[in-house]
């Protein structure tokens, strides 16, 4: 097992740290929809907008190893870690999907502008009544000739309030469970679509997020992505990639607060002598790293799963579990280290506010456990009775 990167993988991520610290900087949170636009096309010329999207679509075609590398170079980079979140998720939930089942001319109409950074995207399946019951939506979907008429609120969207396009889940057959959903690619603008105001949130604050509206919105039967039907085969396709690659970021963010903490515990002196020599604040600085490299193990094992085409569903689920629990206990770690000043603000601070939705998106932490515990053969049917 060799965990190195390739040397080019290496040189991008070094690119990708001293872009981040030069151009990302800023406290996290979104400001106006030019300056994220502004950050945004930035992030586009990097390549970082578009890293697993086919080079012949635009993108830079690297692996899920070599992304999930670029997406820990940004998060280490940069302190706006809502801002890579937006990216990752802009990339993981809404690009590979249109590169694993679109069209060819799907692919061409889309997929150039969005790998650019010439334009954003957003995916929404989660509605105000189907969070975790993620297959249960109310938005309705229904043909009309050669188009369908969408119907239905959308919550909690990454990106809704600057995206251009929007990759919908929507129900062609209500209560047919798995079968019963169906994605659609719809542009911003188009009639019924609507977008509410940015929510303002606890963590990810430069990530912009918001409902979306749909009301009698008549989108084209070619913006079907795949065929009827296929869309929750695309949100879980679309989900390997975003519990391994977007949790890349958190590794970053954790890695970058880990060494500030470390020059602070040896900086920081109490009792005549730096605190990082005593051995309760070594000790949880050690548990830190122990939790920080261990959870990056399972991450990469996730990702080089994916770049050699495993459908496995198992090792992004306990990627997303271990990377976000790691977060918040890290976040945690690195405040209390600080003292009063932890609570004052700063990188710790931000990285705890920011690691708290990282247990609830993707599938909440209790749902993937739900999942793993399901492929383990636990849960549903009763167990045989021993005598
Ligand atoms: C920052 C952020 C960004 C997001 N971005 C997007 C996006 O871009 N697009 C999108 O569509 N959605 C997005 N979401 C929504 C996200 O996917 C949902 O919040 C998530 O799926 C959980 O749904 P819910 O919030 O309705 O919680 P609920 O489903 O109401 O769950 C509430 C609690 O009950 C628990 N629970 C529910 N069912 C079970 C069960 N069977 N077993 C055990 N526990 C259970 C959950 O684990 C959770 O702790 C985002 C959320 C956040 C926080």
């Amino acid at each position: 097992m060799n965990f190195d990167f390739d040397p080019e993988t290496e040189e991008m991520r070094a690119m990708v740290v001293a872009f981040a610290r030069r151009d990302l900087g800023g406290d996290g949170t979104y400001r106006t929809r030019e300056e994220f636009r502004r950050r945004w096309q930035l992030a586009g010329k990097q390549g970082l907008v578009g890293t697993t999207v086919p080079a012949a679509d635009g993108g830079s075609g690297l692996d899920a190893v070599a992304a999930a590398g670029l997406m820990e170079a940004l998060g280490h980079g940069s302190p706006d870690t809502g801002f890579a979140f937006s990216v990752a998720a802009h990339l993981f939930a809404a690009c590979m999907p249109i590169v694993e089942f679109g069209t060819g001319e799907q692919r061409q109409r889309w997929l150039p502008a969005l790998a650019s950074g010439e334009r954003i995207a957003a995916h929404a399946i989660t509605e105000p009544e189907a969070g975790s019951d993620a297959l249960n939506l109310r938005t309705r979907a229904v043909r009309d000739g050669d188009a369908y008429v969408l119907d239905g609120d959308k919550c909690f969207t990454t990106n809704a309030p600057v995206a251009d396009v929007f990759v919908v889940q929507a129900a062609t057959a209500p209560g047919a469970g798995f079968f019963g959903l169906t994605t659609f690619l719809i542009e911003a603008g188009t009639p019924g679509l609507t977008v509410g105001p940015r929510y303002d949130k606890l963590g990810l604050r430069g990530s912009p997020t918001a409902d979306v509206h749909l009301e009698g919105c008549r989108v084209p039967a070619a913006n079907v992505l795949g065929a009827e039907g296929a869309g929750a085969g695309i949100f879980s396709s679309s989900m390997k990639w975003e519990r391994t690659c977007l949790f890349a970021v958190y590794l970053g963010a954790m890695r970058r607060v880990l060494e500030s903490t470390v020059t602070h515990v040896q900086e920081r002196e109490q009792f005549g002598s730096p605190i990082g020599g005593f051995q309760a604040v070594g000790h949880r600085v050690v548990d830190m790293t122990l939790r920080l490299e261990s959870a990056r193990l399972v991450l990469y094992k996730a990702a080089s799963g994916l770049a050699a085409g495993s459908d496995d569903e198992v090792a992004p689920a306990l990627a997303k579990l271990a990377v976000s629990e790691a977060a918040v206990q890290l976040g945690l770690d690195a405040v209390q280290l600080r003292g009063a000043l932890g609570i004052l603000g700063g990188e710790a601070e931000t990285l705890l506010r920011d690691a708290l939705p990282s247990r609830i998106f993707s599938g909440t932490n209790e749902i993937q456990r739900n999942n793993v515990a399901r492929a383990l053969g636990l849960g549903g049917r009763r167990a045989p009775r021993r005598r």
